[in-house]
């Protein structure tokens, strides 16, 4: 049996490897940390303007996140629409919503502007009910989303599902037909791709080791030698680190896990989920899963709380093997050909940031739910960069500390207990 390729799927479609270096300029109008969907976003926004970017990317382009994640392109915010109207207010929380709504305009845009082949299609999303009472939960939600922000979801009852999803696991479904599925990595390369079009430069195995301010702006120390830069955007997300202290204190990186099987045969695969929609559960630690182009079973989840790395991913693809099975008993005999897992952002307020912290422009903290924010985001910071309109949904919400946090995340596994404790009781 052929082991289990230890990268993502994604990449096998996309070149990975990093390119020639190429000279760094002494100085540039901004500098970004970070070649995800936020910071290539923004990149290719403020370089269409005529802004000199450059991108600096510690390992090679999109590696983080942006190549990694489930490629589910959703409405909605982590926070549901109930928690966003009680802590934001009526208006605050009708505009973070609409956000949503128009990231995926905008990633829809892009793609087609750009010429992006990254498959992107409005699949519609599923969120699937564990229990009964999540059900019943969806009923009040999908009120609340036609009342509070004028958008219309569809309750799918557990008697209807098996003409959305095939398995008698789930207690019904809210089906939501705006959201979108992508290819993700190939979706960051075309980013990427358009940013250099427009003339940003981006720059491989090149992490900002110190930002310090200078006289003009900004002084960025790499290992290949210093850039000044009138203003920076720090766009690292799940792996913000020491270079911006303040920064990673408000954002704590948990893997997320996602294994593939090896190609179904089409009429399997269409029997699973006749409509290829994208699918995520109503647990805290969650399933979230969808076929790939060529009929591999993607099946993905938080599957344990801690950091990503190589023994956390071996220990949650067994983990996220057995959660398949359960969903979808007859796959047994399908073998898993990739496991992988990713860096997502979380904050203490479950809610995504961007502003300004030290004099930097900053955008993170998605929750897991970033693919079309987090590009939206890119070009809305780059836009307030430029002095063009605030288009931030998030401008001025305070960005707290997370207690007792410098950077290890010791608590992890305890607050990982606590959600585990939750899904058992409600
Ligand atoms: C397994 C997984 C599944 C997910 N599934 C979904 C999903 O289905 N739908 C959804 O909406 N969201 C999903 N997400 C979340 C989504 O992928 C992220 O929110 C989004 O990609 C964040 O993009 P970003 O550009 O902000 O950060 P990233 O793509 O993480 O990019 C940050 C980059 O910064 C670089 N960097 C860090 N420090 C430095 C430095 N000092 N100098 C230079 N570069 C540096 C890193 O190397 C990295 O490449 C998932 C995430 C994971 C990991």
């Amino acid at each position: 049996m052929s082991p289990v390729a230890e990268t993502p799927y994604w990449w096998s479609a996309v070149p990975m490897a990093a390119r020639p270096p190429r000279p760094l300029p002494e100085r540039a109008d901004v500098v970004v940390l970070g070649s995800g969907y936020t910071g290539l976003s923004a990149a290719r926004t403020l370089a269409r303007a005529g802004a000199s970017v450059v991108v600096l990317e510690k390992e090679t382009i999109g590696w983080g996140a942006s190549s990694r994640n489930g490629g589910q392109v959703l409405t909605g915010m982590k926070l549901g629409a109930a928690e966003l109207l009680a802590r934001f207010g009526p208006e605050r929380a009708r505009e973070l919503y609409r956000s949503s709504l128009e990231a995926i305009d905008f990633v829809e845009r892009l793609v087609s502007e750009e010429n992006i082949a990254c498959g992107f299609r409005r699949s519609g999303h599923l969120e699937a009910a564990c229990k009964p009472a999540h059900f019943e939960r969806f009923r009040r939600d999908q009120e609340l989303l036609a009342r509070a922000f004028g958008h219309e979801v569809r309750l799918v009852p557990k008697n209807e599902l098996r003409a959305e999803l095939c398995t008698d696991y789930y207690h019904g479904a809210l089906l939501d037909e705006r959201s979108a599925a992508l290819q993700p990595a190939q979706y960051v390369h075309g980013l990427a791709a358009a940013a250099e079009r427009a003339g940003a430069g981006l720059h491989e195995l090149t992490p900002a080791l110190h930002v310090t301010k200078s006289a003009t702006g900004f002084r960025i120390a790499t290992p290949r030698g210093a850039l000044e830069a009138k203003d920076v955007l720090v766009a690292t997300n799940g792996y913000t680190g020491a270079v911006t202290p303040k920064l990673r204190r408000r954002v704590i990186p948990i893997g997320s896990y996602i294994v593939a099987t090896e190609p179904l045969d089409a009429a399997r695969a269409q029997a699973l989920l006749p409509r290829r929609r994208v699918v995520f559960d109503s647990k805290n630690f969650l399933f979230y899963f969808r076929l790939s182009e060529d009929n591999r079973l993607l099946f993905g989840g938080r599957a344990q709380f801690t950091p990503s790395s190589a023994s956390s991913t071996r220990t949650a693809a067994a983990i996220l093997r057995r959660g398949m099975l359960q969903v979808f008993p007859g796959l047994g005999d399908a073998r898993i050909e990739y496991a992988w897992s990713g860096s997502v952002a979380f904050t203490r307020d479950l809610t995504p940031h961007a502003g300004r912290m030290d004099g930097m422009a900053y955008a993170m903290g998605y929750c897991a739910h970033g693919v079309g924010i987090a590009s939206f985001l890119g070009d809305a910071m780059a836009d307030a960069m430029l002095g063009r309109p605030d288009r931030n949904p998030f401008r001025g919400l305070p960005f707290p500390v997370i207690p007792a946090y410098d950077g290890r995340p010791w608590f992890l596994p305890f607050v990982g207990l606590w959600y585990k404790l939750r899904d058992w009781i409600h």
